[in-house]
């Protein structure tokens, strides 16, 4: 029997206003190297300065993961040759990264956590961007500097299921605490995953494959199944040596399966040494007093809305998981509403009318909306099937929901004298299933509730009917 060990490294490129060491925009899809100064071109004479902002924001995520911030790191260059590259080198933090050790915390579906161990985090500038057309190349330097923060994780994941855990909690860290856009596709959130076997019970490290740049949760669940078998198959067969050696691979999202793209390269192959044109980075009590007052995090918004609106413990994991969504739920409690109708309205009749790629930001209903209308239905003004008819017109049609209402008709009528009077009137021409009911046939009471609801055309509150006919038929 083996047991999988995943060690991940992430990517997040920082949402600042600049680059990581000159002022060019960070801004994305502008016309091809226009973003670009003497220093991210590589001129000789530019020099680097450091973006206060970046720093600002790594030790906001040093917090948020309870990380050490250490107060003096060091730029190294690491040294390789690439045509998006100008520099022939990358600015990374290698020896003495900015964030040291911290952790994060997943959560299981069964309620368990599992702590999983981050080793450092530090700042480094991207690359920018080649496209190949046909026989030829194009380089985009614009990204060229912008600022990354790579996160990087202690191999304790065991399954893939961990792993797409671990990454969406930080993802969703990242988001709170508001570092990064976290955009996926955009390529602003992307991970290398490390991947090895070893049989169980062993506690030594085996050779890792390292599957590069991979921004789609789907797909790193993919790649890291194909890893695992492709290395038990090895070892099985008996070319584990041969077949498992430490590498950079590949996923194809269109075979499912990873392939090599190149030979691990060593650190010593970088040549890393400090960068001349960069002082040390020294992060002062008073920044790491100011910068590690972070907002509200995942995990004690949740626990928050277990205590204070009564919800389930996976119920506020679901709202909690983006802070949009967290935002969306208050929003619609200050109705005055109950957390458990809020979370149902929520989670289940809004979310389940979204069409491919819409969310709570971009719905057409919006928290006070949605919020009116289950407080239309917590006061019985409407019943809670009518409730969803109005929530289908809101979808396609901007309107209040109590014009909504009056429009559809739905109004339900809980007035009792309105409803008496109904009941009376069908109690009178069945007077034989009132005797019969009266003698023991308690089945006829939902007869007296149909013909009831039947006569209003439906818009009698079915519990003030229910408690009108106990009380007539006493
Ligand atoms: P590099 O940049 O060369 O890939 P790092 O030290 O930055 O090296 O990252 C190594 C990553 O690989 C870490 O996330 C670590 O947890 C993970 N890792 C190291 N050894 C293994 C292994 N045997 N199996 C799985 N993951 C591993
Ligand atoms: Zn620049
Ligand atoms: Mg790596």
């Amino acid at each position: 029997m083996f047991e999988v060990v995943i060690g991940l490294e992430v990517h997040a490129q920082l949402n600042t206003n600049s680059k990581l060491f000159c002022s060019c925009a960070t801004s994305f899809g502008e016309a091809p190297n226009t973003n670009v100064c003497p220093t991210c071109l590589a001129l000789p004479g530019a020099l680097p300065v450091i973006n206060k902002e970046a720093v600002h924001k790594a030790i906001q995520l040093g917090t948020a993961i309870d990380a050490k911030i250490n107060k003096k790191s060091i730029f190294n260059r690491k040294n390789y040759f690439y045509p998006d590259l100008p520099t022939g080198y990358q600015i990374s933090q290698f020896e003495v990264p900015v964030v040291g050790e911290g952790e994060v915390i997943i959560d299981f579906p069964d309620g368990s956590h599992k702590r999983i161990g981050v080793t450092r985090a530090h700042l480094e500038n991207d690359a920018g961007k080649n496209t190949h057309e046909g026989d030829h190349s194009k380089v985009d330097l614009n990204r060229a500097g912008t600022p990354l923060l790579e996160i990087v994780s202690e191999p304790d994941m065991r399954s893939s299921e961990e792993a797409i855990l671990y990454l969406k909690k930080l993802h969703s860290i990242v988001r709170y605490i508001d570092i990064s856009n976290a955009n996926m596709q955009e390529g602003s959130f992307r991970a290398d995953v490390n991947v090895s076997i070893r049989p169980k019970g062993d506690t030594k490290l085996y050779t890792r494959c390292e599957i590069k740049n991979m921004n789609s949760f789907k797909f790193i669940e993919k790649a890291i199944a194909y890893e695992v078998q492709r290395q038990v198959e090895a070892w099985e067969d008996g070319v584990y040596d041969q077949e498992v050696v430490q590498e950079t691979r590949l996923f194809d999202a269109n075979t499912g399966e990873t392939r090599s793209m190149r030979g691990k390269e060593d650190a010593a192959d970088y040549r890393y040494f400090p960068d001349p044109d960069l002082l040390p980075l020294i992060i002062t009590d008073e920044m790491i007093e100011k910068f590690s007052q972070i907002p509200e995090l995942p995990d004690a918004k949740k626990a928050r809305f277990v205590k204070e609106f009564g919800l389930k413990e996976y119920d506020a994991g679901v709202i909690c998981a983006t802070k949009e969504m967290a935002q969306y739920f208050e929003d619609m409690l200050a109705v005055g509403i109950s957390g458990k109708a809020a979370t149902t309205w929520l989670t289940v009749e809004l979310q389940g009318r979204f069409g491919e790629g819409m969310n709570v930001t971009t719905s057409p209903v919006n928290a006070v909306k949605l919020g009116t209308l289950v407080k239309a239905i917590e006061s019985g003004d409407i019943s809670g099937k009518a409730g969803k008819e109005v929530l289908d017109y809101l979808m396609e049609n901007d309107a209040e929901v109590d014009a909504v209402i009056e429009k559809l008709g739905l109004k339900q009528v809980s007035d009792d004298g309105a409803i008496l009077e109904i009941i009376d009137t069908i109690l009178a021409n069945n007077q034989d299933k009132v005797e019969q009911y009266k003698s023991g046939k308690d089945k006829l009471f939902g007869f007296f509730v149909g013909q009831t609801m039947k006569a209003s055309k439906g818009a009698a509150n079915p519990q003030v009917i229910n408690k009108l006919l106990k009380e007539r038929l006493a």
